[in-house]
């Protein structure tokens, strides 16, 4: 029987575990804090990988600066300093996703029996391709591979909306409200299902990194390295990982 092992067993590795348990393989996950992923300004799954979800609608809004006559999505490269080629670029007004946290809980029910307390080290990567016919990892790169040079752009966030936000504007609907003006401090807000989370430049108790790609070959064959810290690149959402562990497979 094929063995596979993930490491991380947070929205990514989960996911990445049901592709490996749908083709048969004996899976076991390694989570250093089993069961408390944090999804900080988490909004939605973008495919349901074939679970049995909750449907959510989500409303796309930018409030762009009107006395800068640049695009919206190079606005928006100006105030967060990021690449011009980000997420607004060609953003939808409208975007079908499903409901992740729902996702988080049905896999953590489906997996928290196979998930072992063990908070993996560098050290170990050796036995663990030796020792399994495919190895996951979804934690941040560096942490499995100290020698890469993984930087990021950090910002922060905070649960709850921006001063002068009024919810009345966009009814139950969910929202994620983009704004490029420089005036305001904060880049990003977003109400899903009921959960409201603000993005900003400087204020905030939750940390958020931006990743700055590195220049990386991965040596092992039977190492996948997946999720947004796994392969540590920017814009790469949760439900891929669960693809390309059924690719792999
Ligand atoms: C603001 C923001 C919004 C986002 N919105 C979306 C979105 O709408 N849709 C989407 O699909 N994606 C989105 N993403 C991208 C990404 O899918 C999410 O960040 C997602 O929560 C990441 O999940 P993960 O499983 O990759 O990482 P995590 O949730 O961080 O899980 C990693 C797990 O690894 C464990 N771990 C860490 N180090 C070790 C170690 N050494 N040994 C063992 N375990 C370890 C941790 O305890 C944790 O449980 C967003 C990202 C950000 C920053």
């Amino acid at each position: 029987m094929t063995k596979v092992c993930v490491i991380g067993a947070g929205i990514a590795g989960l996911l990445a575990a049901l592709a490996a348990d749908e083709a048969g393989a004996e899976v076991t996950l390694f989570d250093q804090l089993p069961g408390k992923a944090t999804p900080v300004g988490l909004h939605y799954l973008h495919d349901p990988c074939g679970l049995d979800l909750e449907p959510v609608v989500v409303y796309n809004i930018v409030l762009a600066d009107d006395s800068d006559k640049s695009e919206p999505h190079l606005q928006y490269a100006k105030k967060l300093n990021i690449p011009g080629d980000n997420s607004l670029k060609d953003l939808p007004l409208r975007v079908d996703g499903w409901n992740l946290q729902q996702a988080y809980n049905l896999l953590w029910e489906r997996f928290k029996d196979r998930c072992e307390e063990h908070t993996v080290e560098p050290k170990q990567l050796k036995s663990l391709v030796k020792g399994y016919n495919m190895v996951v990892s979804t934690i941040p790169l560096q942490r499995l591979i100290p020698g890469v040079s993984c930087f990021g752009r950090e910002f922060k966030a905070y649960l709850g909306r921006p001063p002068g936000m009024s919810r009345a504007l966009y009814g139950n609907n969910n929202v994620v409200v983009y704004n490029t003006d420089m005036d305001y401090d904060w880049y990003r807000y977003s109400c899903i299902n009921g959960l409201e989370w603000t993005e900003g430049l400087v204020k905030g108790d939750h940390s958020i990194i931006k990743p700055i790609e590195p220049e990386f070959k991965n040596p092992y064959p039977n190492l996948l390295l997946t999720g947004r810290w796994g392969k540590w690149k920017r814009g790469v959402l949760a439900h891929e990982s669960y693809y390309e562990v059924k690719q792999r497979l």
